[in-house]
């Protein structure tokens, strides 16, 4: 019976899932009840009161949304009773509605219930009463309709029998009054449902598993107009019955429950949810004139993280973010700013990526290989709990309008691939598949890391040709950062130090600015500012891209710089101009935004000053000789490697031979340098080993 149900109603018979059934055990209205049917009138006709307003607008199918605090207010009995027996109390405030005088029929739907339960917390205490949980709408199903009543009619007398629909199965009812146990269906009731998984919001679940919760939408809450509410991605608040379901067989004693939506509604938990007290913003307001708040800021992100300087500057512009902007012609120009960096092991990458979606709200972490099926962008999946084709919301959806973090972002699968250059650029993710169409939104930072091709840079061979991503992905993201880890004594002695001093619990480990204010700061900065490019401003993006664009004319690449950068320039200058609540983007923020610009361009490779792609830049500073004497002997062991691990130096200096290096001191000098780079050891006398 697990199969096919909710999939399709066309045929009468078929089984439905128990737990699908939004029909609530048959209730009648007792003499208490009908006192309350009389409250619930009298609350009807009391001002103000969105029934009221509804008396005039209802069309057909239209819901009466009533408040439970007014309704507390109006009667706190008729509230408390709801609350403990919310089934009896639908009917109560159905048969209200229905004996004052509407031009259609309406649905009573409750909302504003003060106390929420976290989606962790749902006990078999719920069961059966009214709760309210907030979430993240993380899978959704089609919308299908769904048999609720059967009508039959006897075929002796011809008297009409109505049959709920009970535990999810159609059935016929068993006997007549009249004694006949013949019947021939005469009708039925269908309403539209739709099944969806909601996860915990992010501030509750610091970092762990969110816990999720099925829910069951019917009727006008899946209509065309709500549907996209309950799209995946979307955040939203519920009111409705906790009920159980048996898990797995019928008659199962172990119960798992959903919840039968009464009322949804959409709920928006960024920026502007992190209270800011007059305090707060006063204390904002004097660290935005301190003319080294900028510094300030770069240096609380990891300070136990030595150097790094760049990169932590483009996290910083990117947390505070450029403006959307949409332009005459509705083309949309994203804010969000992406970063990229390539790192070996142990560069401090994995750190930075892990602690920047800490900082923001919707911020998350996720590696590349280790994604959910839904991976980063989202998917359709076949899901048969919750009945056939559903779509779920991957990473960058459920982080939408805050930060995704990914590591290992070259491991994504072929479908996000593709799906990452509309997310990136457009802030949405299109998805076609079975018969599921849907646009998800998805305007998210996108922080990725990712690892050197072979694992570690070879300092050797050009960037671009160590890097696994596709080009076209590449230029998608506004800064890229390569981290090499090379040994330099200096630089090393200085790393060390640093760390043995931030363990110390010196001032060093400790950022200047706490998290929290940061969140503060950003949040504020994000509501209260929207600086505006100056003429003077504009002129120095553009003299710097057609300058740059004019050097490269003549190069020995293809243009490096394209006006994806000069947009990302744009982004990068507002966001600079945001750090200090400037409602103008001034020169020092171009100038900085060039500066970052400038290290990720020559990071790759090329060099903004000549427009030539700088092999000497990127492969650090031997002469051209010594580069491919290098060359040939790191190809040598490269093959070498393929059949034996270690390798003795003898073999390298015969092959080196033949390939034109004569002298074994040459070979040796080479195999020196490597291994002070880190890229051979040697594990025996004679022998080498890639590392
Ligand atoms: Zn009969």
């Amino acid at each position: 019976m697990a199969e096919n149900r909710f999939s399709s109603g066309s045929s009468e018979e078929q089984a439905m899932d128990p737990s699908l059934n939004p029909v609530s055990e048959e209730v009648t209205i007792d003499s208490r009840n009908k006192m309350f049917v009389d409250m619930f009138k009298e609350f009807l006709h009391t001002k103000p009161n969105p029934y009221n307003q509804l008396v005039k607008s209802s069309s057909e199918g239209e819901a009466v949304v009533i408040d439970i605090g007014m309704l507390s207010k109006f009667s706190s009995e008729l509230a408390d009773f709801l609350v403990a027996k919310p089934d009896e109390m639908f009917l109560i405030s159905q048969e209200a509605i229905n004996q004052v005088d509407l031009p259609a029929p309406v649905k009573a739907r409750f909302s504003g219930l003060d106390d929420m339960v976290n989606i962790r917390d749902l006990r078999s205490s719920h069961i059966g009463r009214f709760s309210c949980v907030e979430g993240v709408v993380r899978r959704a199903s089609e919308i299908r309709p769904q048999i609720v009543k059967t009508e039959w009619e006897c075929e002796d007398c011809g008297d009409l029998i109505t049959q709920p629909v009970k535990f999810g199965y159609v059935s016929k009812p068993f006997q007549c009054n009249c004694g006949c146990r013949r019947f021939k269906q005469t009708g039925k009731k269908m309403i539209d449902t739709r099944m969806i998984s909601i996860e915990e919001p992010f501030e509750l679940t610091e970092g762990e598993k969110p816990s999720q919760v099925n829910v069951l939408l019917t009727d006008d809450l899946v209509s065309p107009a709500n549907r996209r509410m309950s799209d995946p991605g979307n955040r939203i608040k519920l009111h409705g019955i906790l009920r159980e379901t048996p898990k797995g067989k019928l008659f199962s004693a172990k119960l798992d429950f959903f919840l039968d939506a009464n009322h949804l509604e959409p709920t928006e938990a960024e920026w502007r949810t992190i209270e800011i007290t007059k305090k707060d913003e006063e204390e904002i307001k004097s660290m935005a004139k301190d003319p080294k708040i900028y510094d300030k800021l770069v240096d609380s992100l990891a300070p136990s993280l030595y150097g790094l300087r760049e990169i932590k500057e483009a996290i910083i512009l990117q947390l505070f973010g450029g403006l959307p902007r949409t332009l005459a012609d509705r083309t949309n120009f994203r804010g969000d700013i992406h970063i990229l960096c390539i790192g070996d092991p142990a560069s401090g990458k994995s750190q930075l990526l892990k602690l920047t979606p800490e900082i923001v709200p919707r911020g998350r972490y996720v590696s590349g290989k280790g994604v959910t099926a839904a991976g980063l962008t989202a998917s359709v999946i076949k899901d048969e709990l919750m009945g056939g084709w559903v779509l779920e919301a991957g990473a960058m959806v459920l982080a939408n309008k805050g930060l995704l973090s990914i590591d290992e972002f070259e491991k994504m699968s072929n479908d996000d691939q593709v799906a990452m250059h509309e997310a990136m650029e457009q802030g949405s993710i299109s998805i076609a598949k079975a018969s599921i169409v849907a646009t998800l939104p998805a305007k998210t930072a996108i922080l990725a890391g990712g690892n050197p091709k072979f694992s570690r840079f070879d300092a050797y061979k050009s960037i671009s040709e160590q890097i696994d991503i596709p080009e076209t992905l590449l230029s998608r993201f506004d800064l890229k950062f390569i981290l090499k880890d090379i040994p330099d004594s200096e630089r090393d002695k200085k790393v060390v130090d640093h760390i043995l001093e931030s363990r110390k619990g010196g001032a060093e480990g400790k950022p200047e600015i706490e998290y929290d204010m940061i969140r503060k700061y950003i949040a504020y900065a994000k509501m209260h500012c929207k600086p505006e490019l100056t003429d003077e401003a504009g002129k120095v993006l553009r003299n710097f891209y057609t300058r740059t664009r004019k050097k490269a004319e003549g190069g020995n690449a293809p243009v490096p710089i394209t006006l994806r950068q000069f947009e990302a320039l744009m982004r990068l200058s507002e966001a600079s101009a945001k750090i200090q609540l400037s409602p103008k983007v001034r020169r020092v923020d171009t100038q900085r935004a060039i500066k970052l610009m400038k290290h990720s361009l020559q990071q790759m490779g090329f060099d903004p000053a000549t427009g030539q792609i700088d092999i000497d830049k990127s492969e650090g500073g031997t002469s051209y000789t010594e580069r491919t004497r290098i060359r040939v002997i790191m190809d040598i062991i490269e093959e070498m490697s393929k059949t034996s691990k270690s390798i003795k130096i003898e073999d390298i200096e015969k092959a080196a031979k033949k390939e034109g290096i004569e002298t074994t001191d040459e070979v040796a000098e080479v195999i020196d340098k490597l291994k002070r780079e880190g890229m051979l050891f040697e594990p025996k006398v004679g022998t080498v080993q890639k590392v």
